[in-house]
């Protein structure tokens, strides 16, 4: 099933080319008193809401898809976890163009590690991208997003997959420099998430799924996710050896080789075998 947010925080499920409004089907969801959680409370009650989720999708008329504003389909992520380098060509690209990518910041990523993005840097395809620092260079980064489903500490890759709500498509929207990822890819916008989460079941195995973006239709980056240095199982048991997952929390996985610069009035459309495609705008 396809779950997305839309127009006024509504939600939705996506058929084909039409988005039914379920909306209705979050009264379920228990009521909360602060302090709130920190993780998602919809991705948490997917699996006891996913019947009548698809229930009430039938039951309403739905209206065209091209007429939804799509926002972020996971209203609130605990945290975005993202990783860097991890496709070799990336990895090559980086190493051979040191005075774009420093190279304090381009080692193999199972000695750098995994970072953080802040939640405030998240948008949906149809809010634009708003360039903030406009004299350094900024990219696009295309890549596979992970929703986690259920909380998740120290598991094994072996088991890493069950714990996978769904996919969505992930832009990590970077300026090139010196300081610490955090801050380079923290600014607010500079997450895109979208157009919707597909779910683990409608996905099957995460590890060739072709990923592409283009940039005002010319081809920038294009890939397939069997090219990841560390798999998605990998990823989630690394997260996880050092904080525990919770539903709703975001692991990007990584980008391919093929990143460049985008400027206000640029047009980046990026699509994902089995998940679909998004257009998003960049603007001032
Ligand atoms: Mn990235």
């Amino acid at each position: 099933v396809r779950i997305s947010i839309f127009n006024d925080n509504r939600l939705g499920i996506v058929n084909s080319d039409r988005i039914h409004d379920v909306t209705s089907v979050l009264d379920a969801l228990p009521a909360r008193r602060y302090p709130l959680p920190r993780h998602d409370l919809l991705i948490e009650a997917l699996p006891e809401l996913r019947a009548r989720l698809e229930q009430v999708a039938r039951e309403t008329p739905g209206i065209p898809l091209s007429e939804a504003r799509l926002l972020s389909p996971i209203a609130n992520p605990g945290k975005i976890v993202a990783a860097p380098v991890n496709y070799r060509k990336h990895l090559e690209e980086a190493i051979a163009e040191p005075e774009t990518f420093s190279a304090a910041h381009v080692r193999r990523i199972q000695e750098t590690g995994l970072f953080l993005k802040a939640t405030s840097s998240l948008i949906g395809p149809s809010q634009a991208v708003r360039i903030r620092q406009s004299e350094r260079r900024t990219d696009h980064e295309v890549e596979l997003a992970v929703v986690i489903g259920r909380v998740c500490d120290r598991v094994a890759p072996f088991d890493a997959l069950s714990y996978v709500a769904g996919y969505t498509i992930g832009l990590d929207i970077t300026v090139r420099g010196p300081e610490e990822r955090s801050m380079r890819k923290s600014i607010d916008t500079y997450t895109v998430l979208g157009p919707w989460i597909v779910t683990a079941d409608e996905i099957g195995d995460p590890a060739n799924l072709e990923l592409a973006i283009n940039v005002n239709d010319e081809p920038r980056q294009r890939a397939n996710t069997r090219d990841l240095i560390l798999g998605i199982p990998e990823l989630i048991a690394f997260a996880s050896s050092y904080y525990t997952l919770f539903p709703g929390d975001i692991l990007l996985t990584g980008t391919p080789e093929g990143v460049g610069p985008i400027r206000a009035g640029d047009n980046m459309h990026a699509d994902i075998e089995r998940i679909g495609s998004m257009s998003v705008s960049v603007a001032d």
